[in-house]
């Protein structure tokens, strides 16, 4: 029987935690890697739904779509009844060069948007083979004992073993918005409904609050959830972006108007009097030279490579929108801690009973000295050191590990470093744990910006040990530690650690004050945040050094050349605040920060017309991040915003693009964003958005230069079926064309490098539109010289020698324009000589084989018959070749023109 089979068994949530274990063939610490696996291959991943399968065969069914693919077949097989074996073959090859293609750019494109599906799937703590790891979700089998904490989304069914203030939200589940209390205590009633089962957690609910360990005893379709079929079906879909949305529609009004052009033409050959079969033919290849087919999987590929681009940056997009709105992103709001700086904290000072310590030594190992500053050390600090200290140590869960003669911290870095100084005051981690165990937790969270840890002292009695915020933790605080022992607090005791708060803050330190509580002994469960952190004793300070970062710095230099602005949003002081975004160029000298009381008093009004002027926001909680984010999208602005906890998710959903912390943010914040920065840092933040920019620069300038080769073609045909003259190309010359530029050059300028200037352009509006003026002139304008270049050609060789020699040339001038225009595609702006050429060697390659082929079955007799071309003179592809770069000249004139006037 499979061990997640239940319906055997007593329900979970009435046996004792003991015997789920028992039942469940594991331990308090988890199972071990080997028991895990096997397990999982017996019962598969932990998946609700597996995603869908990449199959090869449907992508290329796929090709054969479209209605121009069909029209194309029709006309090979027409030919062949009518005896045109060579035209057949050519056409149906032709077809199957382009399925071929398009399967290849398709294939790849699903193949890379599936492996980053991967990367941003859920994960869990887990034990396994002893300790805590982080594994996929999808990884979980029956019996892994799993680590529950705030921000969590719950990836299993599961009953507690542990737990401290745990709180859910369950309401996927059970539609109860409110987060209901979890323990650990076994329940009666095998019947109870799901939101009575408060030692278990379920799989897809989210952690509210507090801590909790529980073991794993149902996974997938076993699931609760799993069992609800209707639930499952709402899960996130792929969706389009708006631009490919916008094109789609672009290319189905360009079907139906080109497929109109060409019957209108093919209506005035017949009136001609042409041959039917051989206007037939012609208004086929026509067609299929005038739509641009092409252009949903280019659209694809430019999106798709761009996001791979953007992997290698330690960007994770997930949902494909984002890429686009980043390009138009003008104001970024970002965190201080960890984002703007390293994120790696020292502790350099102290503060008790009025005397300020320097703290010696780097990293987080635990090896330094602490020094009256000033010289001339006391009887008394010792003691008033030990007593900061034993806050700082018991009031902390993070742990120092050393790896390879380097100390890591392993939890929250702020913690580390208290940790690390706590234990160069005298601290003693190990002996406090086993002396004063640990009792009752009030976990840290940034709208509280304080954590407390109640311990069981020796004689029965509780202690609480506070660390947080010091300007908020003062107004708990009725009582101080002084040399002479605890006091009551006066006004210039306040009004000293106020002072002494700011000053260090303005060094650029994260300050943090201590307090601590005696208390009667009560359970766990009655000791509420409102007893408990109230009446404190102050014990003293700690200011610690967390540098900015160098890049962080240069980024935000490329992003106010970039016309976007930089605003830091954070819980820190405001002096810290000030002082980081100074040195990293956020705010001027006289500039201030404001700091979330001030923004309570400001209306919704007061604040838009405000936020302009801001750019440091300090001491603020998430529900101020939702109102910053509103102001400025009043302002017309398109908000990227950074966020790491719980409670920052309704900001990361409101702003345009919400962007989440890899390392360390929450589960919850990941899925609520549509981006995540996996190394934290700033500047990856403002790499996202240059590759934003770049991928919509790649589809604006594909789709200009398919559009100005479809526009000549079309223009060239028209022109000589109107004045009379016979068709200057066959359709093999078409549907070659068509395989070349619409789909082997597209690609390579879909998938060009990002040009270096993108950054130094102002951020493109969010509703401008792709087809802008500029846009349809460039278009028109190369259609028009292409064409011009061909028909010059055509009509002078006419003059002198056979049809066939004229459709030889045209033909071979058409091909060559289109192959050296492309260069001219790469940029709107720079000149082709100022583009490194290199940087495209795909392109590069596809012109010079291009080029080189055409050249070639120019000489080749096999190759001409198939092309249906005549054999031409070196010389003559010379001229050729020279004629053709017109078009690129003009097009690089008017550039430069355009650049001069500014
Ligand atoms: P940010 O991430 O924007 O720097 P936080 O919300 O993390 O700010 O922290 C806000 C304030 O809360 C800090 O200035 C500090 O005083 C306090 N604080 C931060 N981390 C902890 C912690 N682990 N324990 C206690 N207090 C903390
Ligand atoms: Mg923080």
């Amino acid at each position: 029987m499979p061990i997640t089979d239940q319906s055997a068994r007593r329900p979970w949530h009435v046996q004792p935690c003991a015997a789920v274990l028992v039942a469940l063939e594991t331990g308090p610490k988890g199972l071990s890697t080997a028991q895990a696996a096997r397990r999982r291959a017996e019962n598969g991943p932990n998946a609700l739904r597996e995603d869908k399968p990449l199959r090869p065969w449907m992508i290329f069914l796929a090709q054969f779509r479209g209605l121009i693919v069909w029209i194309l077949v029709a006309a090979g097989i027409l030919a062949g009844l009518l005896g045109e074996g060579l035209d057949c073959a050519a056409i149906l090859a032709i077809v199957a060069l382009n399925a071929a293609l398009g399967f290849h750019q398709e294939f790849h494109a699903e193949k890379s948007i599936a492996a980053l599906r991967g990367m941003t799937a859920p994960q869990a703590k887990v034990w396994r083979d002893g300790s805590v790891s982080i594994v996929a979700a999808a990884d979980l089998v029956a019996g892994d004992v799993i680590e529950l904490e705030a921000g969590d989304r719950v990836a299993a069914d599961a009953r507690l073993l542990e737990a401290s203030l745990l709180q859910c939200i369950e309401g996927a589940l059970t539609g109860e918005a409110e987060a209901v209390d979890k323990h650990a205590e076994a329940l009666e009633g095998p019947d109870l409904p799901l939101g009575d089962r408060r030692n278990m957690v379920f799989m897809g609910t989210g952690v509210a609050a507090g801590q909790g360990r529980a073991v794993v005893v149902a996974t997938a379709m076993n699931t609760e959830v799993g069992r609800i079929a209707g639930l499952i079906k709402g899960m996130q879909g792929r969706d389009d972006t708006p631009l490919q949305q916008k094109i789609a529609a672009l290319g189905r009004v360009l079907v139906w108007s080109s497929l109109g052009l060409v019957t209108l033409l093919f209506v005035l050959g017949l009136l001609r009097g042409m041959p039917f079969f051989e206007l037939f033919m012609t208004s086929v290849s026509l067609a299929i030279a005038a739509v641009p087919e092409g252009l949903p999987v280019i659209l694809t590929v430019a999106l798709s490579m761009g996001v791979l681009r953007m992997a290698r940056r330690r960007v994770l997009v997930r949902r494909l929108p984002a890429v686009e709105t980043l390009g138009s992103t003008t104001v970024i709001c970002t965190d201080k801690t960890g984002t703007l700086t390293v994120g790696e904290m020292t502790l350099r000072t102290l503060y008790v009973a009025g005397r300020t310590f320097a703290v010696t030594g780097e990293g987080y190992a635990p090896r330094g000295e602490v020094l009256p500053e000033g010289g001339g050390a006391d009887k008394g600090d010792a003691k008033l050191l030990l007593a900061l200290a034993e806050v700082l140590v018991g009031c902390n869960n993070a742990h120092l590990v050393l790896e390879q003669g380097l100390w890591r911290v392993i939890g929250d870095p702020t913690e580390g470093a208290l940790l690390a100084g706590g234990q160069k005051a005298g601290g003693d981690r190990e002996r406090l744990e086993r002396e004063w165990p640990k009792h009752h937790e009030m976990p840290f969270d940034s709208d509280r910006k304080r954590r407390t840890v109640v311990r069981l002292m020796p004689d029965g009695r509780l202690r609480a040990l506070t660390n947080g915020a010091p300007d908020l933790l003062l107004n708990h605080c009725t009582r101080i530690l002084d040399v002479s022992g605890v006091r009551p607090i006066t006004g210039a005791d306040r009004a000293a650690i106020a002072e002494r708060n700011a000053a260090l803050a303005g060094q650029a330190l994260r300050v943090l004050g201590s307090a601590y509580r005696d208390l009667e002994a009560a359970p766990p469960g009655r000791l509420a945040s409102a007893e408990v952190e109230r009446d404190l004793v102050f014990v003293g300070l700690s200011g610690m050094q967390d540098p900015p970062r160098a890049e962080a710095r240069a980024a935000v230099a490329k992003c106010r050349i970039a016309g976007i602005r930089v605003v830091m949003i954070t819980g820190d002081h405001p002096h810290t605040a000030m002082a980081v975004a100074r040195e990293l160029g956020i705010a001027d000298a006289d500039d201030a920060a404001l700091s979330g009381a001030e923004l309570d008093g400001l209306d919704d009004t007061a604040l838009r017309a405000m936020a302009p002027g801001v750019a440091v926001y300090a001491r603020v909680t998430a529900a101020h991040k939702l109102r910053i984010v509103r102001a400025w999208q009043a302002n017309g602005a398109v908000v990227a915003m950074t966020g790491d906890g719980v409670n920052d998710a309704p900001a990361l959903k409101g702003a345009d693009i919400g962007i989440a912390m890899g390392r360390g943010g929450t589960e919850v914040a990941r899925q609520a964003s549509a981006m995540v920065i996996t190394d934290d840092n700033f500047a990856s933040i403002v790499a996202a958005v240059e590759e934003g920019r770049g991928i919509y620069d790649n589809i604006r300038k594909t789709l200009a230069y398919l559009l100005a080769g479809n526009c000549g073609e079309l223009i060239l045909m028209a022109v000589c079926l109107a004045a009379f003259l016979p068709m200057p190309l066959l359709p093999i010359h078409l549907l070659w064309l068509n395989f070349a530029s619409d789909g082997l050059i597209a690609l390579c300028l879909a998938a060009d490098p990002i040009d270096p200037g993108v950054m130094r352009q102002r951020p493109r509006r969010r509703l401008e539109r792709i087809t802008n003026r500029g846009f349809l002139g460039r278009m028109l304008l190369s259609g028009v010289l292409t064409a011009a270049v061909a028909l010059g050609v055509y009509l002078h060789v006419l003059k002198t020698e056979s049809l066939e020699m004229a459709r030889t040339q045209a033909f071979a001038a058409l091909v060559f324009a289109e192959l050296f225009k492309s260069f001219s595609f790469r940029s709107e702006t720079l000149p082709v000589w100022r583009l490194r050429f290199l940087d495209n060697m795909p392109l590069l390659a596809t012109v010079v084989l291009v080029a080189g082929f055409q050249v070639w079955s120019q000489h080749n007799e096999t190759m001409g018959r198939i092309l249906k071309i005549g054999n031409l003179a070196t010389s003559d592809s010379v001229m050729l070749l020279a004629v053709s770069l017109i078009p690129l000249a003009v097009l690089e004139a008017v550039k430069w023109m355009r650049a001069r006037a500014g």
